[in-house]
């Protein structure tokens, strides 16, 4: 049994948990939002809490662990895109990468190992779900991310492996945590949230969290063949997920982005950029087109660089905004799902 098993991950407690918790050690309740704001400094150790009594910090490395991810595979690309394979103390495996944007630094995390969607042309879910991650472990991979790279990381988007609206607990504790304005303190709308469009959730996010940003991944102008590709789409309807996504710019007020893998023969069509433009025309929103990475062991590849272009000109030309997503990190690995399995030797 790893040294943790009996142990909590600390990362995982609010400031007002902490001030019980440490209570209940015996220390005073405001040496909570102390050891909160050192966590937030990416410590790996108590004794580097330094204005904490040392009896304290015993007490509490007795109890607590502080669950930064160790890095046991790491891969650096010319742009600076530093791709990492992260392991928690019970063997759990991740994803999370680092990538430098003209506004600043930012880094995509995991919400899940694993995902259990289906998604067609998407390796994370090849192997199912393993678990979903607590708060405190999406945290923990912005903090060893920061101490890996050395950088300063003002951008958080939960693209990674996983959904994270089917982990909407974890999601939710994770935003409260790295907002926190005694620990990380990041601006709510530095955060991007990516979902395949479970609609309940969509609606629930709409209200907890109208300053974080959201981002759907549609990949299809329609229901015939948004279906095809992804299984989620069964259960939640085309229209009815364009519903919820024009109520969500409705009721705050803040753009919504749409991915769009751009897959060769499948959804690059002249016809289906027209019908995704009728879809969207007049909306408060934004489409990404993201140039498909193909995964060993699926079928779709990606569509050429033309029939990319025809699309984006076929949205722009009816007034949906559109951009082409930046392919970073190209010469490291392709899309998300894949270190860990090749690193599994699958
Ligand atoms: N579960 C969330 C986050 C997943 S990953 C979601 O579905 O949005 C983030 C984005 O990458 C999603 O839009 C997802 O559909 C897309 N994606 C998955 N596999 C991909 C691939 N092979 N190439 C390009 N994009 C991919």
């Amino acid at each position: 049994m790893p040294e943790t098993a009996s142990k909590k991950n600390i990362l995982d407690f609010t400031p007002e948990e902490l001030g019980v918790a440490v209570t209940e050690l015996g220390g005073q309740k405001f040496r909570g939002a102390q050891v909160f704001g050192w966590l937030a400094k990416g410590v790996t150790d108590y004794d580097e809490m330094t204005n904490v009594p040392k009896d304290l910090r015993k007490k509490l490395d007795e109890s607590y662990y502080i669950g930064l991810p160790e890095a046991v595979r790491t891969q650096k690309s010319k742009d600076g895109t530093v791709k990492c394979l992260f392991r928690f103390a019970d063997g759990t495996e991740v994803e999370s990468v680092f990538m430098k944007y003209e506004y600043g630094n930012s880094i995509c995390i995991s919400s899940q190992s694993g995902c259990r969607m289906g998604c067609a042309f998407c390796a994370s879910t090849m192997d199912g779900l393993d678990r979903s991650l607590t708060g405190g472990e999406m945290l923990g991979q912005v903090l060893a991310m920061k101490k890996l790279t050395g950088s300063e990381i003002g951008h958080v988007v939960v693209m990674g492996m996983g959904e994270p609206f089917d982990n909407y607990e974890g999601l939710k504790r994770f935003i409260d945590l790295i907002h926190d304005k005694r620990g990380y303190d990041l601006g709510l709308r530095n955060i991007t949230v990516s979902t395949c469009g479970i609609i309940p959730k969509i609606k629930k996010f709409a209200k907890d969290f109208p300053q974080v940003n959201l981002a759907v991944s549609l990949h299809a102008p329609n229901q015939e063949i948004r279906k095809i590709s992804m299984p989620a789409a069964r259960k939640y309807g085309y229209d009815e997920l364009l519903e919820a996504c024009r109520e969500y710019t409705e009721t705050t007020g803040r753009r919504i982005t749409f991915e769009y893998a751009v897959i060769d023969g499948f959804n690059d069509s002249a016809a289906c950029a027209s019908e995704l433009a009728d879809r969207l025309k007049g909306w408060l929103a934004h489409v990404n087109l993201i140039p498909l990475n193909e995964v060993k062991g699926r079928s779709y590849k990606t569509a050429n660089d033309r029939s990319v272009k025809k699309f984006k000109e076929i949205l722009e030309k009816n007034g949906v905004a559109v951009t082409v997503r930046r392919t970073l990190g190209n010469d490291i690995d392709a899309a998300c799902g894949q270190l860990r399995r090749r690193h599994a030797g699958s």
